[in-house]
């Protein structure tokens, strides 16, 4: 990342402290991208970032042999925010999957307890016409889903593969959530909620699931109790996989499961269009310190495919430093500058290879990020 304060060498004690993650494939180069930001910002609008620059994913496993080291996992853990690119390349598919550079990110998540994913679906103007609705359906998108990541289905005891006395196999997994991780994710989408639209809808199936039925009423009360500011509306989750498309924008923010709120985040995705546009954050625990683990990165991989080529698009990784900007260092002014500069960049008819369109003009990695520091410049 240059200049500021790399590798933690140079220590200023108000300084928020960074660890860039950037792994493999096109990681480093939409991160590079971010980190002309990050010098302009520091240059101009005093932010003062420690940053420690280290290898995750086959990036790793090249130099160490492992995935990710447990000292990264210490100093994610001691970090103000991490900001993470992507991992993943094909030259390791022939090992176990607990050697996969893709190990990096599951240990970071399980290991931060990162258990809410925020993931924003919002519509830049320019580009209605990427997405997969008409245009008068999704102008001016921009929900918000909250999806609980540590809990529920994909966890829940017993599960596997069984046989039955008569020879037939059973595949088995529960739905499991206690109070406790209802209300943690619960609250951390009515305080989204209160920064945003302060309309939260809570998302599940109780009609037919009692997890459903106690997700509902711990929600309720916990509403009743702290967040009565804030509108609260609750949908069964079929239903609302129908109004995401129907009709989008009556959503502020929705909270729901880990199973759900994966289906739903990659229904939401898709309203806006391109893979490469799209951040999102995992908030954890509230350490000692006061402070909550957090991990912003984007919803693309490391794709191999356009890696190297300086085609890909790092909007996704720069609208996801924004993010942590807004809800990791409280530096929500700096925030909206960045996605300000975007939209305008859009609007300009700048277009990398993934999001071009008839008449627009093609520009590479490098430009691009040039394009959204020049737009801040002339903003700020
Ligand atoms: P991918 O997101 O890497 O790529 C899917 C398609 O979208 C590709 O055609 C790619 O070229 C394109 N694309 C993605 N990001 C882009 C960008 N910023 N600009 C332009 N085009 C972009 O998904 P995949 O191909 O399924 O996976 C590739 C590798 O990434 C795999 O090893 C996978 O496990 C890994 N992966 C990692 C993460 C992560 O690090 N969190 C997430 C998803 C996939």
């Amino acid at each position: 990342m240059g200049a500021v304060n790399q590798h933690g060498n140079c220590k200023m004690s108000e300084a928020h402290k960074l660890l860039v993650l950037a792994g493999d494939g096109i990681g480093p180069e939409v991160m590079r991208e971010v980190a002309r930001i990050v010098h302009w910002l520091d240059a101009n609008r005093g932010l003062k970032l420690d940053i420690t620059e280290e290898l995750v994913g086959a990036a790793s496993l090249a130099v160490h042999g492992v995935p990710i080291r447990d000292e990264v996992i210490d100093l994610a853990r001691k970090s103000d925010a991490v900001l993470f690119g992507s991992v993943g390349d094909p030259a390791w598919s022939h090992v176990g999957f607990d050697k996969r550079p893709e190990v990096a990110i599951l240990k970071l998540r399980k290991e931060l307890e990162l258990f809410a994913n925020l993931r924003p679906a919002q519509l830049f103007d320019a580009l209605i016409d990427a997405s997969a609705l008409k245009p008068e359906v999704v102008r001016g998108l921009d929900i918000m889903i909250v999806r609980e990541t540590v809990g529920g289905i994909y966890f829940g005891e017993p599960r596997g593969i069984e046989t039955l006395p008569d020879g037939s196999r059973r595949g088995i997994n529960t739905e499991v959530y206690t109070t406790s991780e209802i209300e943690r994710v619960a609250r951390v989408a009515f305080e989204m909620a209160r920064q945003r639209g302060n309309r939260v809808c809570s998302v599940e199936k109780c009609n037919v699931m009692e997890s459903g039925l106690l997700w509902k009423e711990v929600v309720t009360d916990l509403h009743k109790r702290e967040y009565q500011d804030v509108e609260l509306s609750h949908m069964l989750a079929d239903n609302c996989a129908m109004q995401l498309v129907r009709n989008p924008n009556q959503f502020d923010v929705i909270v729901t499961g880990n199973l759900f709120g994966d289906i739903l985040s990659d229904l939401a995705s898709m309203l806006t269009g391109s893979l490469g546009m799209l951040p999102s954050a995992t908030l954890g625990i509230v350490r000692e310190d006061g402070k909550r683990n957090a991990l912003y990165e984007p919803i693309h991989g490391s794709a191999p495919d356009i890696a190297g080529k300086g085609i890909a698009n790092p909007l996704a990784q720069i609208l996801s430093f924004a993010m942590l900007l807004r809800y990791s260092l409280n530096r929500a002014e700096d925030a909206e500058l960045i996605e300000k500069a975007v939209s305008n960049v859009l609007a300009s008819g700048l277009r990398t290879a993934d999001i071009m369109s008839p008449g627009m003009a093609r520009v590479g990695t490098d430009m691009m990020g040039q394009a959204v520091l020049r737009e801040m410049e002339k903003l700020a």
